[in-house]
């Protein structure tokens, strides 16, 4: 049985596996990328998420270990440089920080835009884009047991404290909430909210239950702790209560909906995976699963279609397929809308109704969740067939639109409208700032990925 301890960038190298099947090229390269990139495993995904005889093509080798290709040859070989000419950590940390920004972890809209202001107070810690939900970061939620090697949010962990997001008092949101009656949902986010004791989590859950808030339907939870730490809900010392806790919320009449983040089979392969499953559907929250699509990682139509049938099998519900945002290592792992939406097609076809209720390939960009629902052809002109599954207008939302097939696009921001119109409908209550050779004048892309 594994007690939970993080391994870092500090201590990656006395792994034993990392000793034994890492070159010394591979180690020194992992020192470079894990200064910018985040670094954080535990001993669990590395002995049992992890096929060592085959690492470099293993998925969560891919998800959780930074390596070379994940910087462009300019970044690596500044970081590099530093690293080889002795720099000390607060020389290391200039350096990375410029690389950072230059990755452009926090795009200008996910910021200032949707954060709600409040009894004169901005909340910091909330997010409200959608009318129906709120995001909320928990201030002790913004880590996880492991890190993605793709996840956008390292502002949140690495200490560029101008950048996060935090938030103690539920008191103002209990007020935001009553303020709002639209509001049915409030998702728990970070980082990952279960990284957080029963205690803490309690003190959040009991107030929002005690308040009797007639609107709030429904409370969900964004989290990778399913494939990072099953522990969380078996054996840790307070996973039982948890499990009331949530109990508790549900007997309350309050949905616990569990949006946990899995991008490969691998992740819910072990026994101690199926357990956590099991106990989590037996508090009464249902489990619905969210991914985005990684090139290196999960592009592939067998791989998704395994990760769909695996789920519903365990009494989870398929939800989401994302696309990536361009930030952190986009490069490495980015997916053009055609292709990932070939996959997705792929995929579904391979399995029954009852995995098709996932929705994708969806960007969550400036004006909302675009669907790509197909490449088509009309009237000789190949077009991208293009939904809003949320918008920050509702009126947006299931109204099909055109865009030019373009095989190479990646992102809302790289398409134009079809059939000779200038603009897309939502353009003239939301224009997108469209890229100049390849690069945005300012990003649209905002808040996305699996914890929503
Ligand atoms: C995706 C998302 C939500 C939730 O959308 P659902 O379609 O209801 O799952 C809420 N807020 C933001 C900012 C999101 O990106
Ligand atoms: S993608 Fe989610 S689980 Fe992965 S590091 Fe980011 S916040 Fe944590």
């Amino acid at each position: 049985m594994y007690r939970y301890k993080a391994i870092s960038l500090r201590n990656i190298n006395s792994v034993a596996q990392v000793k034994y099947y890492l070159s010394d090229e591979e180690k020194f390269a992992m020192q470079v990328v894990g200064n910018v990139l985040p670094l954080k495993t535990n001993q669990y995904v590395v002995d049992e998420l992890i096929d060592w005889q085959n690492y470099r093509n293993d998925p969560i080798y891919t998800l959780t270990f930074p390596q070379k290709g994940m910087l462009s040859q300019e970044h690596f070989h500044e970081m590099a440089s530093a690293l080889r000419g002795g720099a000390q950590k607060a020389e290391l940390k200039l350096v990375a920080d410029m690389i950072r920004r230059e990755l452009n972890p926090n795009p200008a809209g996910q910021m200032h835009q949707n954060v709600p202001v409040w009894d004169g107070v901005k909340l910091t810690g909330i997010q409200h884009k959608y009318k129906e939900t709120i995001l909320f970061f928990p201030s002790q939620g913004q880590t996880c047991h492991a890190y993605c090697t793709f996840c956008f949010r390292w502002p949140q962990f690495t200490g560029m404290h101008d950048l996060k997001f935090a938030m103690r008092d539920i008191e103002l949101i209990i007020g935001y909430l009553r303020a709002h009656p639209n509001i049915t949902d409030m998702l728990f986010t970070g980082g990952d909210p279960l990284i957080m004791s029963t205690k803490i989590l309690a003190q959040y859950l009991e107030a929002l239950v005690d308040a009797q808030i007639p609107n709030l339907r429904t409370i969900r939870f964004g989290s990778k702790a399913l494939s990072y730490w099953p522990h969380r809900f078996v054996h840790d010392e307070d996973a039982d209560e948890l499990m009331r806790l949530f109990e508790k919320v549900k007997q309350a009449g309050i949905h616990i909906a569990f949006m946990a983040h899995v991008n490969h089979p691998n992740e819910l392969q072990t026994n101690i995976a199926h357990q956590a499953v099991e106990r989590i559907l037996n508090t009464g929250a249902v489990i619905r699963t969210q991914s985005p699509i990684m090139r290196n990682i999960n592009d592939n139509a067998e791989t998704w279609a395994a990760l769909w049938q695996q789920q519903v099998e365990l009494g989870c519900i398929p939800y989401y397929m994302f696309l990536a945002r361009d930030t952190g290592a986009q490069d490495f792992f980015s997916v053009p809308l055609a292709k990932a939406w070939e996959i997705y097609q792929g995929a579904i076809q391979q399995v029954s109704g009852l995995a098709r209720t996932v929705r994708g390939p969806s960007m969550s960009a400036g004006p909302g969740k675009v669907q790509v629902m197909g490449i088509s052809e009309i009237m000789g002109q190949k077009v991208f067939v293009l939904q809003f599954l949320q918008g920050r207008n509702a009126d947006w939302v299931h109204r099909p639109f055109f865009a030019k097939f373009d095989p190479k696009a990646n992102w809302l921001d790289e398409l134009r409208p079809a059939f000779g119109e200038s603009r897309f409908f939502f353009e003239d209550q939301y224009p997108l700032v469209h890229k100049v050779n390849g690069v945005a004048l300012s990003s649209n892309k905002a808040i996305s990925e699996h914890t929503v």
